[in-house]
């Protein structure tokens, strides 16, 4: 297929909001604020040291898509962060709702943000006493449908998903330059997303999407061990489209070679959704189209967030 230009108007988790302009509101600790006064100290150790944790949720004909699933992530993260978060979930799903009223929208990408707060110039976290809360709502800009309706080339990165021992992938924390460093692989292989390995050559996750394998009838994803994000769409996949659609998936280790011999390959992300992959690096993957598990899929996936599915 031909190739995207990296330069469109696409997103990944990690872009995809829509800025418009100087008219969203963003709530700040407490405070509903235009967004050209949302400011935080040069001093938050967000800023800083990358030091907090973020979601990306999804708002689909208003409708919060697994809400709850994205707050118990995210006080996970914070948790294993030793980030005492300044509201309760309860708050934080109150302040949610109260952002998406204020810029009146109906579909729309969430982010919500927790920073360690301000501090001193040193590394010390705890001598932050206020954690920053910050949700901001926004339009959403999708990949282009042609990349859902003929598949996604990507490569894959030559620098490797960071070690859990080092910093567990599955902490959404606010630094994201090992993901940002293999995204400019892809950027500089002219591809939108790049598949990473862990450090014993297993395949776990892409720089902002979960990655799963069809093949011989049955589908795969790695496992947790191998270093990933526990994606909640990824887990949606799992626990209920395939389920739905009549498939088992199986959590199995996974190697470069059984993504290469795969029939289909997909990606699931919040901001994704569900997405076949075609082509990795100069390797056609199957037949060279969107195979007919993940064509399944994607539509199970549409008709439960998009018509009248109700809120979980
Ligand atoms: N892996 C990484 C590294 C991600 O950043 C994301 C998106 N947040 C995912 C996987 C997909 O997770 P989810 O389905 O929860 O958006």
């Amino acid at each position: 297929m031909s190739s995207v230009p990296v330069n469109v108007s696409s997103i990944d988790d990690e872009a995809a909001a829509d800025p418009r302009g100087a008219n969203l509101k963003v709530w700040l600790n407490g405070s509903i604020v235009p967004q050209d006064q949302a400011l935080i100290s040069v001093f938050d150790h967000g800023l800083l040291y990358g030091d907090g944790c973020f979601e990306g949720i999804r708002l689909y004909n208003g409708r919060i898509l697994k809400l709850m699933s994205h707050l118990d992530r995210m006080y996970s993260s914070a948790e294993k962060i030793r980030l005492k978060p300044s509201y309760s979930k309860e708050q934080v799903a109150a302040a949610i709702r109260e952002t998406i009223k204020a810029n009146n929208l109906n579909d729309a990408y969430i982010r919500l943000i927790f920073t360690r707060g301000v501090g001193t110039l040193g590394l010390h976290p705890f001598r932050c006493p206020d954690p920053g809360t910050i949700i901001i709502v926004d339009a959403i800009k999708l990949y282009p449908q042609e990349l859902y309706d003929q598949g996604m080339r990507v490569i894959v990165a030559e620098r490797p998903r960071i070690p859990i021992e080092c910093l567990d992938p599955a902490i959404k924390s606010l630094n994201y330059l090992n993901n940002i460093l293999a995204k400019i692989e892809a950027i500089d292989a002219d591809v939108l997303e790049a598949i990473m390995l862990n450090t014993e050559g297993e395949v776990s996750e892409c720089t902002g999407d979960n990655i799963f394998v069809v093949t011989g009838g049955r589908i795969l994803t790695p496992p947790v061990s191998s270093g990933i994000l526990h994606g909640i769409t990824r887990q949606f996949v799992i626990d209920e489209i395939g389920p739905s659609c009549g498939y088992e998936i199986v959590e199995q280790t996974l190697m470069l070679e059984d993504l290469y011999q795969a029939d289909e390959i997909f990606l699931t992300g919040t901001a994704a959704e569900i997405i076949g992959v075609t082509e990795i690096g100069d390797k056609v993957i199957g037949d060279g189209t969107v195979g007919t598990v993940t064509k399944h899929l994607m539509d199970e996936f549409s008709k439960r967030v998009k018509k009248d599915a109700p809120e979980d």
